[in-house]
């Protein structure tokens, strides 16, 4: 096993359904992950501009600036944080997401085990 930075990791969860930011809030820091979360995309640029995460998971249908225009927000503010998307609506956003900025995407529903997949790919190809 590769030895962990001494720092733990930072991520911030864009969603606007409480639901899914509980399970992922959860999930995230029973893995040592610090975790910020917005309920949309306006709160997640805004949290994004003040405290610089390593990763982002957002997802694409939401109010007040919807998640392609905070993957292009996002990415124009950091070349090097790692932001996954994250959609239940047609596969042709998560192709849109990529384009605009986003390392990797899931489609909804998913379990932990399919995103903690995704974050390690996308976390790995750092090094
Ligand atoms: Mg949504």
């Amino acid at each position: 096993m590769e030895i962990e930075n001494d720092h733990p990791k930072s991520i911030l969860i864009i969603d606007d359904e409480k639901s899914i930011r509980d399970v992922l809030v959860t999930f995230f820091e029973e893995k040592g992950y610090n975790v910020l979360t917005a309920n949309d995309g306006r709160g997640g640029i805004t949290q994004f501009q003040h405290h610089p995460t390593d990763l982002v998971i957002t997802d694409i249908v939401m109010p007040r600036i919807e998640g392609i225009a905070t993957i292009r927000e996002i990415r124009k503010q950091s070349k090097s944080v790692k932001i996954i998307a994250m959609t239940g609506y047609v596969d042709s956003y998560l192709k849109e997401a990529i384009i605009l900025g986003a390392d990797d995407s899931i489609v909804k529903p998913f379990n932990t085990e399919d995103l903690m997949a995704v974050v390690d790919r996308v976390m790995g190809s750092e090094a």
